[in-house]
């Protein structure tokens, strides 16, 4: 079978990682629980930051944001490890920016993700990874990101969404925890 992936916030906790890194940038100390309610995907807001502080403060902190020591989700990692033991094929789908895409599949395969030629999609736009995803005909597509999965309906690839804060209203099958992705994709 064919299995793509977004990576940020459906693999990797990116948005808590940036979070801990905007609490030491600006010496604060805001509580996880906050994070955890944040209803949308930007997370400035607790820190008092306007929308185009926020921007900002995203862009300038990027590279240290990805590169730096983001944990990968619970069982992520072996979920896919194990399906490419299983010999199904393995795409990752990411709208990082373009010009961090060579390092970050080179971060991402010394994490241990498998990784073939020609499997490591990024750089698009949000609204552009369904013509990927319906060109290379997954059977099954993990996100986490309202935008993006709003562009996925009608099509027959089964999409799952990483559950997080922002998400609750969509209504797809939801994934909270990585060791119950093979029983969502038998159902
Ligand atoms: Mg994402």
């Amino acid at each position: 079978m064919k299995f793509g992936f977004d990576i940020d916030d459906t693999l990797i906790d990116l948005r808590a990682h940036a979070f801990s890194l905007y609490n030491k940038k600006l010496e604060k100390n805001i509580p996880i629980e906050i994070f955890q309610a944040l209803q949308r995907v930007e997370i400035h807001e607790p820190f008092g930051l306007t929308d185009s502080q926020g921007s900002a403060m995203w862009n300038s902190s990027l590279e240290e944001i990805y590169f730096t020591d983001c944990p990968i989700f619970e069982q992520a990692l072996e979920t896919l490890q194990g399906l490419n033991q299983q010999g199904h094929d393995i795409y990752y789908i990411t709208s990082r920016p373009k010009h961090y895409c060579a390092q970050t599949q080179e971060w991402m395969s010394t994490l241990g993700f498998p990784i073939k030629e020609g499997h490591f999609f990024c750089g698009m736009q949000d609204a552009e990874k369904v013509a990927i995803i319906k060109n290379l005909a997954l059977d099954v597509y993990v996100d986490d990101k309202p935008a993006v999965l709003e562009t996925l309906q009608n099509i027959e690839t089964k999409v799952i969404l990483k559950n997080q804060s922002y998400n609750e209203h969509v209504q797809l099958p939801r994934l909270h925890h990585w060791h119950e992705f093979d029983n969502i994709i038998k159902a």
